[in-house]
């Protein structure tokens, strides 16, 4: 199957590799030159919009809801081009709002869409081992868990359109609130004198145990694949969990639901990042503990 990626950053690139390794054809398409260099390289064809009109299937791997809206809709935008039983996957985290709206577009010509957001970090997207949270129908579900089987390990159906941005910003509010916990607990536990690794198996396997101790730990040298053991590049940028913890903050508003736990993660975040770090991972947070 021919599979047009857009997107090729830090998970759109290796989870449009992993659809090389599992035999699809990949045109691979973004704005930076070595983003698409690289995937050449492991043995796809460089594309542009052009190029990608032409392609049975769209993933998209962008940073946020304007970037979705300005490739697919308008008159301009890919919907307007690509022909009628197209499958279009975009695995961008953005405003549930959004992904309705490019929903109702791709109805209207036929093309089979699906918001499909992911959860499982950069580590996920090069083992292949994703969480994909999917909106959409039945149809579009089925056929674009076949596409979704080559880059994840957990593929779930979330409910129609919009659904699966909905679930995803509820799961990453909460990986706020453990990141900033975490962190927390951690250094109170160093000023104490305590080794953050021993502090950190500890908890782990006891009952503040989360994902953050298991797979993501912030204090550098803990865990050696975990961005904080890499100048805390790589991974997650604390300025997409801003985003997403507004996305979370304006769909509480639209349900008038109390996130008092979200909000202050929120305020966390907006402090580190007002600091330089927004292009840091997130899980450089452990810094704001420090001062
Ligand atoms: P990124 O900034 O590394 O990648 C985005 C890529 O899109 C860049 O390479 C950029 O050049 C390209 N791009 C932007 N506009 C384009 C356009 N018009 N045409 C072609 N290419 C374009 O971001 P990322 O970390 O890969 O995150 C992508 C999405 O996945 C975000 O919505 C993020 O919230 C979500 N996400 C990220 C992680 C993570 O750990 N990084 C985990 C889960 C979800």
């Amino acid at each position: 199957m021919k599979i047009a990626f857009i997107g090729l950053g830090n998970m759109g690139g290796p989870m449009a590799k992993n659809l090389l390794k599992a035999g699809h054809e990949v045109l691979a398409v973004d704005l930076n030159a070595k983003a698409v260099a690289e995937l050449v390289a492991a043995g796809a064809e460089a594309g542009d919009l052009a190029s990608a009109c032409r392609c049975p299937v769209v993933v998209t791997m962008l940073q946020a809801g304007h970037q979705v809206a300005g490739i697919y809709l308008g008159d301009n935008g890919l919907l307007a081009k690509l022909e009628a039983g197209t499958l279009v996957i975009d695995s961008s985290t953005i405003d549930a709002a959004t992904a309705k709206k490019v929903h109702q577009a791709a109805a209207e010509k036929g093309i089979d869409f699906v918001d499909a957001p992911v959860s499982g970090g950069t580590a996920g997207a090069n083992a292949g081992t994703l969480t994909f949270i999917v909106g959409g129908s039945d149809q579009a579900f089925e056929r674009a868990k076949t596409v979704l089987d080559a880059m994840g390990a957990n593929i779930f159906h979330a409910g129609l359109g919009g659904a699966g941005q909905v679930a995803k910003i509820c799961n990453n509010m909460l990986l706020s609130v453990l990141m900033a916990g975490t962190c927390e607990a951690l250094k109170l536990g160093m000023a104490h004198g305590l080794d953050p690794l021993v502090l950190s198996n500890i908890m782990k396997v006891s009952s503040g145990g989360n994902w953050v101790l298991e797979k993501y730990n912030p204090v550098p040298g803990v865990m050696d694949n975990a961005p904080a053991s890499n100048g805390y590049q790589g991974g997650f940028m604390s300025q997409l969990m801003s985003k997403d913890l507004e996305l979370a903050m304006g769909a509480a508003g639209e349900v008038a639901a109390p996130v008092p736990m979200g909000s202050l993660a929120r305020s966390l975040y907006q402090m580190h990042n007002k600091k330089g770090n927004g292009a840091k991972d997130f899980s450089s947070l452990l810094a704001l503990f420090e001062e």
